[in-house]
């Protein structure tokens, strides 16, 4: 039988390609992003209450109502902006999940969507299966900051949708109050949709403020804000996480949820809407990875690699030239056949592949994981 696919460019993501190769040659894995330490016991054990209480069947298919009023509180404690928790908020099987359904919601074939370079590697493929067009724009050297004029240029009545994804995964930059300004001007008395990718929310350094999308009702109007309680709970394994927007735009996004996955894991989010009633759970995040980045920073010094700056998410990049000529990958993989560090190579971040001799570490690690690859990354000369 053969099938035309519907990816033809598509092949076996760069996380699974390095994580693959990280566990054949035993090596320390800096690449895919999840945490090696354990997760939060309180989380756990509440968890285990919920399946002891009972909370082992369906919940409803907009998600557990528990959990979306502590979410409404908590976008209300953040970020002051009414949300209602019945019409505008879905619990999703995880944030890339959220991502695609948001998409297959708005997007009709030949529609245009603007995305930043380097993307998350998942928006590209989800815009083409919907037969939509992505419209590249590479972001600015060395800070990754959007060149607002380069939008301007490539807004036009194709234009459906913006994707935007702060703190940024791979570079961990931040939109900042004039990114702001300048994505209302340019959306401004326009039919065109944000899609913001916020699941390294908590995880922001420095001080700087997360300029969530939720903070600004207008905006929200227009978008699909989604998050991941994975990727800030350290329990990427549990594929959890939710969608807010309007209430019209989130009645779309339900009748494609409702038959793909109808509705997510019950025990999680009864356990998710407990935890999340403490401020203390979210509050404390910030520190809690800014003190890994400072000390993987820190070690960093001591080997040949150039560090370019981490404000959030959990990666650094950094840059090789100082070692080798070679290409990202063919690096990247040498690092981890040699040297025993899985990393990934930023051309993967980019649909024509191109190569900055830069690479990605994850520091969502115990401090022995980066001590111990830093040791073998000193070896490099
Ligand atoms: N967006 C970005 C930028 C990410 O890094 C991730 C993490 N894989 C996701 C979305 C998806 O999160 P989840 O694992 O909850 O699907
Ligand atoms: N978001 C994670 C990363 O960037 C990986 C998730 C995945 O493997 N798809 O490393």
């Amino acid at each position: 039988m053969h099938i035309r696919s519907k990816l033809p460019d598509v092949g076996t993501t760069i996380f699974t390609v390095m994580s693959a190769l990280a566990t054949e040659h035993h090596a320390i894995n800096l690449g895919q992003g999840f945490p090696d330490y354990q997760m939060d016991e309180e989380l756990i054990a509440l968890v285990n209450a919920a399946m002891k209480k009972g909370f082992n069947q369906y919940v409803p298919m907009q998600g557990y109502i528990g959990l979306r009023e502590a979410i409404a509180a908590k976008i209300q404690f953040l970020y002051k902006t009414d949300v209602n928790a019945q019409t505008q908020i879905t619990i999703t099987p995880g944030g890339t999940y959220a991502i695609y359904t948001a998409l297959t919601t708005v997007l009709q074939p030949g529609d245009e969507v603007i995305i930043f370079e380097p993307a998350y590697d998942s928006y590209i493929p989800n815009v083409e299966i919907n037969g939509a067009i992505p419209v590249l724009i590479g972001l600015r050297a060395p800070d990754y900051s959007i060149d607002w004029n380069e939008v301007r240029k490539k807004i036009n009545p194709r234009t459906k949708m913006i994707m935007l994804n702060s703190p940024n995964n791979p570079t961990g930059a931040v939109l900042r109050e004039h990114d702001i300004e300048q994505l209302r001007e340019m959306v401004d008395g326009t039919n065109i949709f944000i899609l913001s990718d916020e699941v390294y929310e908590h995880l922001i350094f420095d001080n700087i403020p997360h300029l969530s999308i939720l903070r600004y009702p207008d905006l929200l109007q227009r978008s699909f804000v989604c998050f991941s309680f994975g990727k800030v709970y350290h329990c990427t394994g549990w594929k959890l996480g939710y969608c807010v927007s309007s209430a019209e735009a989130m009645n779309e996004f339900r009748k494609v949820h409702q038959f793909n996955c109808f509705s997510c894991n019950s025990p999680a989010q009864v356990a998710l809407a407990e935890f999340l009633a403490r401020e203390e759970s979210y509050l404390s995040l910030a520190s809690f990875m800014q003190d890994k980045r400072d000390y993987f920073h820190q070690l960093m010094l001591q080997t040949k690699f150039t560090s370019l700056p981490s404000y959030g998410s959990y990666f650094q990049l950094y840059q090789y030239n100082n070692i080798s000529n070679e290409n990202d990958k063919e690096f990247a993989i040498r690092l981890t056949k040699e040297y025993g560090v899985a990393t990934i190579p930023v051309s993967a971040f980019y649909k024509s592949g191109m190569d900055s001799k830069t690479i990605r570490f994850c520091f969502a690690k115990k401090k022995e994981t980066l001590q111990s690859a830093v040791e073998r990354l000193m070896k490099i000369r």
